[in-house]
């Protein structure tokens, strides 16, 4: 993909401006810019494949020990990558939720991690050989975006194992890293907390964009404005004050810790005023709308309150 493209134009003025901090080592994978918004983190940019928001993945390198936080579409070759930045120490690789991309770059690794109420959704939709021809003509090319089905990683079944709130992650000479269950954007949403370099790893919430779509044929529940708003209460009474910044899975890179109370406030004005949303648009499903609370926004159907 030789141009990039930009999810809005906030989006676009922040990437020229750390642009000139990434590193592309096209000869391992041409498909991920690396940048270092923290000493021992890896922060890997993909393009979206259908011309959407951006991917981020996150590999926390520790003393003995790596993680990995999701794993994108499966495009370039991301084990590659990993193994170059880390060299053979021993990695964990962990999805934030079931969307499709956060997870289908799973298949180059042996095991992975993710909440059990991402599983069916996994395991039912993506264990199958053909999980990219949504993206691809009949040439095999792209359909939004410049490449070919070649680019694509090989199919490959993998165990997924499965942790939830309270299990952590031991990188080794005492750097834990911790699991937090923050439902709403998914069913299967977590979030993994670095105390040490004061740093929350969220996935599915991001800026202005976390979509709460209300739907969910297996836990449907867990999508829920609600849902989402006892994810961000869990993470504010629980765990505050021990992280300053968020390294979310899409847009701007870090966000500070107070987006969460933001956010928090934005539930709230919804869930008190159902009509309380400065944006509506069709998507050809029915409507969506916004509610913005600073910088921190939430995106959400009539579904999203659940039955
Ligand atoms: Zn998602």
């Amino acid at each position: 993909m030789k141009t990039r493209v930009f999810y809005n134009e906030k989006m676009k003025k922040w990437f020229e401006g750390v642009e000139d901090q990434g590193v592309i080592y096209p000869e391992v994978d041409p498909f991920h810019t690396v940048f270092r918004f923290a000493d021992n983190v890896y922060s890997l940019y993909e393009e979206n494949v259908t011309g959407g928001s951006a991917m981020w993945m996150h590999l926390i390198d520790g003393p003995e020990k790596a993680l990995l936080v999701d794993t994108g579409a499966g495009i370039g070759d991301l084990k590659g990558l990993v193994r170059k930045l880390i060299g053979d120490k021993e990695l964990y690789v962990v999805n934030t939720h079931e969307h499709w991309d956060h997870v289908f770059g799973n298949y180059q690794f042996d095991r992975v991690w993710c909440h059990p109420y991402a599983v069916p959704w996994i395991t039912d939709n993506y264990m199958r050989p053909d999980v990219w021809d949504r993206f691809l003509d009949e040439n095999g090319r792209g359909l939004k975006r410049d490449f070919v089905r070649e680019d694509f990683i090989k199919f490959r079944n993998y165990a997924l194992f499965v942790c939830g709130e309270g299990d952590s992650f031991d990188l080794g000479d005492g750097y834990t890293l911790e699991v937090i269950y923050t439902p709403g954007h998914a069913s299967g949403g977590i979030s993994v907390l670095d105390p040490q370099s004061r740093i929350l790893f969220t996935g599915g919430m991001h800026s202005d964009n976390t979509v709460i779509s209300g739907v969910n044929k297996y836990y449907p529940n867990e999508c829920t404005i609600d849902a989402f708003l006892r994810g961000l209460e869990r993470l504010e009474s629980g765990y505050s004050g021990r992280f300053d910044r968020i390294f979310a899975g899409h847009e701007i890179v870090p966000l500070d810790a107070s987006y969460i109370r933001d956010e928090i406030q934005a539930c709230r004005d919804v869930l008190a005023d159902h009509g309380c949303y400065e944006a509506s648009w069709d998507t050809g499903n029915g409507l969506m709308y916004r509610h913005m609370v600073g910088e921190a926004g939430i995106r959400f159907t009539d579904r999203s309150f659940g039955e």
